[in-house]
Order: structure tokens, then C-alpha cells, then sequence
């Protein structure tokens, strides 16, 4: 006997109680933002999918080189 959560078919990856649901902020995208990137601690974070998650290393290193 296995204790192993039940997954049913067709049903979408859950987040974790309590995280608010972010899709990747690329324009067009509409996956699951699984990488967030932060300018710093004060301010939302960017959500981006694995594919576009360069546009959030963009986005941070036009702040870092200041
Ligand atoms: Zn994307």
C-alpha cells in the first residue's frame, strides 16, 4: 500500500495553498510562470515560464548594472 497523492487526468499542476497564481508576463505566453524575478525585495515579482525566463534575466540585469 502506497500513500501517494491521487492525480486525476486532465488536471493542471496545483500551486501550493496560499501562493498566488502567476502566469509567465511574456506577451502571448500563457504557461505557468514557474521563475520569478525580483529588482529587490520591495517590489513584485516577474513571473516567467522556462522558455521565456531570459526576459527576467534581462529584466534584472538592466537594473544591476546602475
Ligand atoms: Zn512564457
Amino acid at each position: 500500500m502506497s500513500d501517494d497523492p491521487i492525480r486525476l487526468p486532465g488536471e493542471a499542476p496545483t500551486a501550493p495553498a496560499g501562493i498566488y497564481e502567476h502566469w509567465c508576463e511574456h506577451p502571448g505566453c500563457s504557461k505557468w510562470g514557474g521563475w520569478g524575478y525580483s529588482i529587490n525585495k520591495h517590489t513584485q515579482p516577474h513571473w516567467y515560464c522556462w522558455e521565456h525566463r531570459d526576459d527576467g534575466e534581462a529584466l534584472l540585469s538592466g537594473f544591476t548594472r546602475q
